[in-house]
């Protein structure tokens, strides 16, 4: 069995704590094994700040994007094995796999880009500049410059790939090293691809390393020029976000968390409509899209009351279709939970939901005979489609995220005000949809929404076939979400570099301000 090695100081090394085993969830088999602990932390984010840091800073956007156009093209060179260890170590269909593996090459493709716009530069302007007396020759100007520190990424288990890569994409091309610790459970993936940046000799040493298993006493290390993004529970991420010395020395945090993403069917949609259409297939794939496992699959979804028989009928028949079972068998469209954790906490947020929701499809998630797995093996469950019965009162079903192929139908009175209070329950999210072609119902239920989203996806007729639906992170528009979904904000172009940047305000004489933000 494969034993991975964290890659801390340029080398790569076994901790010394215990072994933690990674395994196939489809057949409960040991893939790989990670003994993590006991590395030594201090000297590895010693070397990211004193030899990455001052390397990726020496360089310009367009520089640093030209590194990133090496290590898109490296994941994407090979695409094949990585889905192929994310179907061994996550349950990922292959379908999953791509979705994984192609967020992570297309998003630092993204930045690619992006640092050869930037251009020649390492320091950019902030908006423009604002004269600040009588005359123009006093003047003020912000710039944004790469902190001088490091970038601590914390990983949740269900992206490998993309969450470790759009993290380090932003990172990297602000001109801070990173230090990215993915979640141990499905590491294998996160394991490779560091061995594939490493070998493609693009990055400079100490720009990116790899921490498997605990943390250990890593965040009590950090201080005011280091910054901290997690993506996971909101449990874990208040931990994080409360440590003694991250609050301490005010280090910059990120969480991006839980959220009970909805989706809103607005009355004017006719059932069999290209809006329909969009609306059935969209959801049913984002429900059963990797389990259900993804921080942006719709867990809610608010419908008409006219309109909820054909709802019932239209997703309770997708998700009939789903066939569920080991993704090495190629008849498999949905494969298991990722972990035995992740079943136990599946099965008993159901129970939860079903307190205050009839089930539509799917009863308690039973699978009895998944394809292709081993007798009594593996960490199944299939789609459910539950109804609420009184969604005012309701509390769970806005309140708790059950981290699987779980939803809930949503009654309202097909009141914009009514839609948009039901979603506001979520108390923030990452991404509400809204499927209708009335533009003044939907700009009174957007305006009325979109304060508590991270980002609103519009689903009309005259985006059919155009668009990845709203469970797909663009690197192009913001990911994050207020309140529950953890207040964070991270990718949307050049939005997604601020985070890794010191904002200062510059004020004097302007010929000099332009020659030091390189205007001149
Ligand atoms: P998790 O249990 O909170 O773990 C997330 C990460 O934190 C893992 O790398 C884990 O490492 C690490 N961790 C846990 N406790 C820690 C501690 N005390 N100190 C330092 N690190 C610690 O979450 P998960 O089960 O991986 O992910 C599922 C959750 O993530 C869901 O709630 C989902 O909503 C959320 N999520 C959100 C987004 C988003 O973008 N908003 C994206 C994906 C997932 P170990 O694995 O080693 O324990």
């Amino acid at each position: 069995m494969k034993p991975l090695a964290s890659y801390l100081g340029g080398r790569w090394v076994h901790g010394t704590g215990a072994t933690t085993l990674l395994l196939d969830p489809s057949t409960e088999q040991p893939v790989a094994e990670v003994r993590g602990g006991g590395h030594d932390l201090a000297g590895a984010l010693d070397y990211a700040r004193t030899v990455g840091g001052p390397a990726l800073r020496a360089l310009t956007f367009r520089e640093r994007g030209a590194i990133l156009r090496q290590l898109s093209r490296a994941i994407h060179a090979h695409r094949d094995e990585l889905i192929a260890l994310g179907m061994q170590n996550g349950g990922n269909t292959r379908s999953d796999g791509k979705f994984d593996v192609d967020g992570a090459s297309g998003t630092l493709g993204y930045y690619a880009e992006l640092g050869e716009t930037l251009g020649d530069v390492r320091t950019l302007c902030d908006g423009d500049g604002v004269q600040l007396g009588r005359s123009p020759r006093l003047f003020g100007q912000h710039v944004l410059a790469p902190r001088r520190g490091v970038a601590v990424h914390v990983n949740a288990f269900n992206f490998p790939a993309w969450g470790t890569a759009e993290k380090a994409a932003c990172a990297l091309l602000a001109g801070m090293p990173v230090f990215s610790k993915p979640a141990t459970a499905t590491a294998l993936v996160a394991h490779r691809i560091t061995e594939i940046l490493a070998a493609t000799g693009a990055l400079p040493d100490g720009a990116f390393q790899l921490l498997l298993g605990p943390t250990d006493d890593l965040l009590d290390r950090l201080g005011g020029q280091d910054v901290l993004a997690f993506t996971g529970s909101g449990q874990t991420g208040a931990i994080l976000r409360g440590g003694k010395q991250v609050v301490a020395a005010n280090v910059r945090v990120n969480v991006e968390a839980d959220s009970l993403n909805s989706a809103t069917l607005a009355p004017d949609v006719e059932p069999g409509s290209p809006t329909w259409e969009l609306f059935v297939a969209e959801i049913a794939k984002d429900v059963l899209q990797k389990t259900g496992q993804k921080c942006t699959a719709t867990r809610r979804i608010l419908v008409p009351r006219s309109l909820l028989e054909p709802v019932r009928e239209a997703l309770g028949e997708r998700f009939a279709a789903a066939r569920v079972g080991n993704p090495v068998d190629e008849a498999v469209t949905m494969g298991p939970l990722a972990t035995a954790r992740q079943l136990t906490d599946v099965r008993a947020g159901l129970a939860r939901l079903r307190a205050e929701s009839d089930v539509i499809f799917g009863g308690d998630g039973a699978v009895a005979t998944p394809i292709g797995a081993p007798d009594g093996k593996g960490y199944f469950f299939g789609p459910v489609l539950l109804e609420n019965r009184d969604p005012a009162s309701a509390r769970a079903t806005h309140e708790h995220e059950v981290f699987g192929p779980v939803t809930t139908l949503i009654p309202y009175s097909g009141e914009a005000a009514d839609a948009a209070a039901l979603v506001r329950r979520g108390e923030g999210g990452l991404v509400g949809s809204v499927y209708g072609d009335d533009r003044v119902w939907l700009t009174a239920a957007i305006s009325e929404m979109s304060a508590t989203l991270g980002r609103v996806y519009l689903g009309s007729a005259k985006v059919v076939g155009q668009t990845a639906g709203p469970g797909t992170v663009l690197p192009h528009l913001v990911h994050g979400g207020p309140g529950r979904a953890g207040g964070g904000e991270e990718l949307g172009g050049a939005r997604g570099l601020a985070f890794y940047q010191q904002r200062t305000a510059l004020s004097g004489d302007r010929a000099l301000l332009d020659a030091i933000s390189g205007k001149a």
